[in-house]
């Protein structure tokens, strides 16, 4: 690409919109532009980067023996309503009327497609197994959209299907396509981790997340560097370190806290340690008030909850839903309570602790476990660091992660909602068992430039770059330097380099900054030494270029 007649901008300034390093550099060095929250163009260089992805998962998808195709984006709203998932999706779901009145939605994924394509070929168990995917744009009415390509309404992704007659053979698909993003992403040199996930709205036996380490990940990757555990926080199993020992019971107080509604409030009225605390979480669990007791440094975690009670949707509870029982909002301690109340195991080892007292202005101190009551115990709040790893022992490691690709065993959930079934062996009709795996393309773009960027600006590993080499000519008025450039570039080209030769009437101040801003690897100056056949070479992350006569440089070029 040559500069002066093609696409191509940057931008002095930071972007003003932009809540990421990452988002604003996309926009800032000219990939990409915001058209409305959560909705990008990809512009020249942003889609040379995203063919790159999607090259490199395509390699490794069609090695693991999986085939390309593209379902539609525009789907009849019945294959959701038939899946059962439109509830699932609730207002995430993008809907909309045909001019018959017909009810569409645009796809937030394709399991429900893809099972009806699978269908049409299989029949008899001889027909799998079988593997399908695609390159498609996804619709997600995200409540909100951030982070620049992260948390997006319109997005492309990588997702795939795997259809076997029986449980091994979606073990052997699932463990195939789990390689095959392993490489993928090792290729794209991002620094991840695989954690354990909740099923959640997919359903299904196992999931996987490919969780790329940046500080503004919206998720908890849990780890232990002493074993191989991991997990997200949905389903990390809370193991808290012993205690050293219990103190001796000290008789129950009904102690007056005025003005302290929060737990903090009260600690520092009372000059409490906040681990010898418990409060209460007062919420509505489909429709029933629930009161959760943990103790005062946690949080309670709501994937864990729906799991415990078998319940399906969780939030606060109104005033209205909180005055069907005796509760007491900022006062609420598990004693005496006329409702649903579930507290956390650790409440049951603690001693001496203060709650609510159910009384406006009063808490209780010196409370042990026998003195409260509850219907359910379990684990229901999030690890924190300080919690130990649930398979050694040891102190578990935690950092922020950004999802960039999940791997699920659906087993036959999908099959069985859409009736995708063959004849076995005795001509018996069984479902079949299926597999999604899924890689969010502008997720991974900045992924990568969340983890590879410095001061200056995008610094892209090579093999996702969208062109490994800059050419620079210093004075686009001398005619020795532009013939030089032009030498260069062609021979580059020739041999399969992709380079971008700045030949625009620029200030090299201009272009050296924009050259680091947009991150190509490698920087080739043609300056007042063209006439001796000599030019500067750098990598973008070296401190000092270097001097080379041409044929060295193009030599050392094609060796990199
Ligand atoms: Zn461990």
């Amino acid at each position: 690409m040559k500069l002066k007649n093609s696409y191509f901008y940057t931008l002095r300034e930071d972007a003003r919109d932009e809540d990421s390093i990452s988002g604003n550099l996309l926009v800032k060095a000219g990939y990409i532009k915001k058209t409305s929250a959560g909705v990008y163009m990809m512009l020249p260089l942003g889609l040379k980067v995203q063919n790159k992805i999607e090259d490199i998962i395509r390699r490794h998808m069609n090695e693991a023996g999986a085939q390309e195709v593209k379902m539609p984006a525009l789907i009849a709203a019945e294959y959701y309503e038939d899946s059962g998932r439109m509830k699932g999706f609730g207002p995430s779901i993008f809907k909309l009327k045909d001019r018959n009145n017909k009810d569409m939605v645009l796809g937030p994924t394709h399991e429900e497609l893809f099972a009806y394509a699978a269908k049409s070929m299989i029949k008899s168990y001889k027909n799998m197994p079988f593997n399908l995917y695609q390159f498609q744009t996804k619709y997600r009415d995200e409540p909100r959209a951030r982070f620049g390509l992260v948390r997006v309404k319109e997005f492309v992704m990588k997702d795939a299907y795997s259809f076997d007659s029986d449980e091994k053979g979606m073990d052997i698909s699932y463990q195939k396509m789990f390689d095959a993003y392993k490489k993928s992403f090792d290729e794209m040199g991002i620094n991840y981790r695989i954690v354990k996930a909740d099923t959640g709205v997919m359903g299904g036996l196992l999931s996987e997340e490919f969780q790329a380490i940046a500080e503004l990940g919206e998720d908890t990757v849990i780890y232990c560097n002493e074993c191989d555990y991991s997990s997200n926080q949905e389903i990390a199993k809370t193991v808290r370190a012993p205690k050293a020992s219990k103190p001796e019971k000290l008789p129950m107080e009904e102690v007056e806290t005025p003005g302290c509604q929060s737990i903090e409030d009260v600690a520092a009225y009372l000059k409490l340690d906040m681990a010898d605390t418990v409060k209460a979480l007062i919420m509505n669990v489909d429709g029933q008030l629930v009161i959760f007791f943990i103790n005062g440094e946690r949080e309670l975690n709501e994937s864990k909850v729906l799991k415990l009670l078998g319940a399906t949707e969780i939030g606060f509870a109104d005033d209205e839903l909180i005055a069907s029982s005796n509760a007491v909002a900022g006062y609420c301690g598990p004693i005496g309570l006329n409702c649903k109340v579930v507290i956390d195991e650790e409440v049951l080892e603690m001693a001496n602790f203060c709650c609510g007292a159910n009384k406006k202005g009063y808490h209780l101190i010196n409370v042990n476990p026998e003195n409260i009551s509850y219907d359910v115990v379990g684990d229901i709040v999030n690890a924190k660091p300080g919690d130990l790893c649930p398979v050694c022992g040891r102190p578990l490691k935690f950092t922020k992660g950004i999802e960039v690709g999940n791997t699920f065993k659906l087993g036959t959930k999908y099959s069985k909602a859409m009736d995708l079934q063959y004849s076995d062996v005795d001509n018996k009709l069984q479902d079949v068992w299926m597999g999604s795996y899924g890689i969010g393309i502008g997720r991974t773009m900045a992924a990568i430039v969340e983890q590879s960027h410095d001061e200056k600006g995008i610094i892209w590993p090579d093999n996702i770059a969208p062109y490994k080499v800059i050419i620079l000519v210093m004075s686009s008025k001398d005619e020795t330097q532009n013939k030089v450039a032009e030498e260069i570039y062609d021979r580059l080209n020739a041999s399969g380099v992709e380079c971008i030769l700045d030949d625009r009437d620029e200030r090299p101040g201009v272009k050296f900054n924009d050259a680091e801003l947009i991150g190509i690897p490698y920087r080739i100056t043609v300056g007042k030494k063209a006439g001796e056949g000599i030019v500067e070479f750098k990598h973008r992350t070296a401190e000092k270029a270097e001097e080379l006569n041409i044929d060295e440089l193009i030599e050392k070029i094609i060796n990199l």
